[in-house]
């Protein structure tokens, strides 16, 4: 009698439980990591179905890979390579023209500290080659000639440079842009739970469960490999430009990839800028030109573009922030 009133309640434990088996969804967890955009592109995803997990992940990796053909200085035929060789208006594609336009509001509201046009200073600097070089003030005037926040004009897809020896260089925009591309078509194909990982450029899908924000932590500009704080964060981009990501030494100074448009050198106004925007795009062009302009002049201009959040670490080693970006804060 006992026994069987034992064998009905595992019995009823075990219908429970393959009841619940079927009715809730496992979650798996998909991770790949694939070398684009100049450096590791890692997209983490969250769903029940493996395979369907697998051919969006897939299918994420070949946007990427097709916005950096269109945005690659170094491809012959990308957009950004033919338009910088071109003499007359150029036609670009309707994904060019989105960050271009994009790239024209952030240059003109930081006046020219975000510059799309610098593309023969970057060649002249050669940060990142086996020789870079620091070049003489001739070679500066002459790679800065014509640069600036109006030197081109967009007319729907119809790019004019003002000068046609202008070299356009896309290098802080695309790279947000191609990750913003990729979290889109995640999406696109059901998936509510993922983050996209350009080195650090990370736009995140929902949360990392529907419990629980993704945690990012943001680097120390002084040791990389440590981290002064954490953002708790949901459905949103977050990018960080620093002087330690990109950069030779030469007695004693540091000079990175950071260019300041106003001297042709390196920007020397603040070592990281993490910013927290809706789309990559936006906060990879404002991390940029927020480095350039320095902790004053930098949280300014976030106040131009609803919705952005910016932590700014100057040389002292300062912590300068908007009041939304400390809620989204915790401190180490
Ligand atoms: P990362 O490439 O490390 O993510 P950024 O987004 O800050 O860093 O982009 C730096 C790149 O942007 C440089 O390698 C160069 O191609 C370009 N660049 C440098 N200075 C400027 C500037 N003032 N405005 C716009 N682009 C710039
Ligand atoms: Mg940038």
């Amino acid at each position: 009698m006992r026994s069987s009133r034992i064998r009905f309640a595992l019995l009823a434990v075990v219908a429970i439980m393959v009841g619940l088996f079927v009715l809730l969804p496992t979650s798996h967890q998909l991770r790949r990591q694939q070398l684009l955009l100049g450096t590791v592109v890692e997209i983490v995803a969250f769903g029940p179905d493996l395979d369907i997990l697998e051919e969006a992940v897939s299918a994420a990796f070949s946007e990427i890979a097709r916005i950096e053909h269109l945005m690659s200085p170094h491809i012959a035929e990308s957009d950004v390579a033919r338009l910088s060789a071109a003499t007359e208006p150029f036609a670009v594609a309707p994904e060019t023209a989105e960050v271009l336009a994009l790239g024209l509001r952030v240059a003109k509201a930081s006046r020219g500290g975000f510059d799309m046009t610098l593309g023969r200073l970057k060649q002249l600097w050669a940060i990142g080659s086996s020789a870079p070089h620091i070049p003489t003030p001739a070679e500066i005037s002459v790679a800065l000639t014509g640069v600036g926040p109006d030197a081109l004009t967009l007319n729907g897809q119809i790019v004019t440079k003002k000068n046609s020896h202008l070299a356009v260089d896309l290098g802080a925009i695309a790279k947000g842009y191609a990750i913003d591309r990729a979290a889109l078509l995640l999406r696109q194909r059901g998936i509510k739970h993922a983050s996209v990982n350009a080195g650090g450029d990370i736009v995140l899908l929902g949360g990392k469960s529907s419990k629980e924000r993704w945690l990012i932590g943001i680097q120390d500009p002084l040791e990389p490999d440590k981290t002064v704080a954490a953002l708790k964060l949901a459905d949103r981009a977050v990018v960080t430009s620093g002087d330690y990501e990109r950069f030779f030494e030469r007695n004693g100074v540091r000079y990175h990839h950071i260019f300041d448009p106003a001297s042709g050198f390196p920007g020397r106004r603040s070592r990281s800028v993490t910013i927290v925007a809706d789309s990559a795009a936006l906060a990879d062009a404002l991390a940029t030109a927020a480095f350039v302009l320095g902790p004053e002049a930098g949280l300014a201009l976030l106040s131009d573009f609803p919705a952005t959040e910016g932590l700014i670490i100057d040389p002292a080693g300062e912590f300068h922030l908007t009041p939304g970006m400390s809620t989204l804060l915790s401190w180490h």
